[in-house]
């Protein structure tokens, strides 16, 4: 009996511990990879691409007017949207990509073994898949209303200057600067090669 108890209680340990596990890498609201899960993959991966000449790319993105989507319909369909791009990137991206939230309504996807030619593409199709989804909010009489949302996305691949996770990040992040810059719902890869 006593076995039995005990392995009883070893196998709820577990499924304890890997609960927890999940739950201390996960964004709750978005079901994505969290922030710090994030920051630690990152830098492994970009540790890894160096040292054996794997290409490494990633790709931030950022909701477009997303205030408004608040203002105009409240928070709580702010959250219902964040929370369908999530579930719309994990299921539109390969296993070997990584997604995770990366800040309020912010997104970055590391794509591993990729280069940037590659990642260009991966993005575009984000991007079209936001584009043509309805996201289906809760409206203030208990009904529900569709939005129409679209993202912005700055690429970046790592490179003889973008040579590390910080460069590599702020890269991207310029590029997604100029996206918005240029008119949003569109994708802009980050110049990470030396001028000749
Ligand atoms: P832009 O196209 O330039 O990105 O415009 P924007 O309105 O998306 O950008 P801005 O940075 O002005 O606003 C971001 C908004 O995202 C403001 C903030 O209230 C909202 N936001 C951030 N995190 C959350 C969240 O967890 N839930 C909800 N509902 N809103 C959030
Ligand atoms: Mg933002
Ligand atoms: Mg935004």
């Amino acid at each position: 009996w006593l076995t039995i108890e005990l392995s009883l209680q070893t196998a709820a340990d577990l499924r304890r511990i890997v609960l927890l596990e999940s739950e201390n890498i996960t964004d709750p609201l978005t079901k994505v990879y969290n922030r710090r899960y994030l920051d630690r993959r990152l830098e492994e991966e970009v540790v890894r691409s160096k040292r054996y000449l794997l290409d490494l790319s990633i790709l931030m993105l950022d909701i477009d007017h997303f205030k408004r989507v608040n203002d105009m319909y409240g928070h709580q369909a702010g959250d219902v949207t964040l929370s369908t791009l999530g579930s719309l990137f994990k299921t539109g991206l390969r296993d070997s990509d990584v997604v995770a939230r990366y800040g309020g309504e912010e997104f970055l996807v590391i794509c591993t073994n990729t280069a940037i030619g590659g990642a260009a593409l991966v993005a575009e199709r984000l991007r079209q898949i936001v584009e043509s989804q309805q996201v289906q909010i809760p409206d203030s009489s208990g009904g529900s209303q569709t939005i129409q949302i679209s993202i912005s996305i700055g690429a970046a691949g790592l490179s003889a200057i973008v040579d590390s996770k910080e460069k590599l990040v702020q890269a991207a992040d310029q590029a997604l600067y100029r996206a918005k810059e240029e008119g949003r719902n569109r994708v802009i890869i980050a110049k990470t090669e030396v001028k000749s």
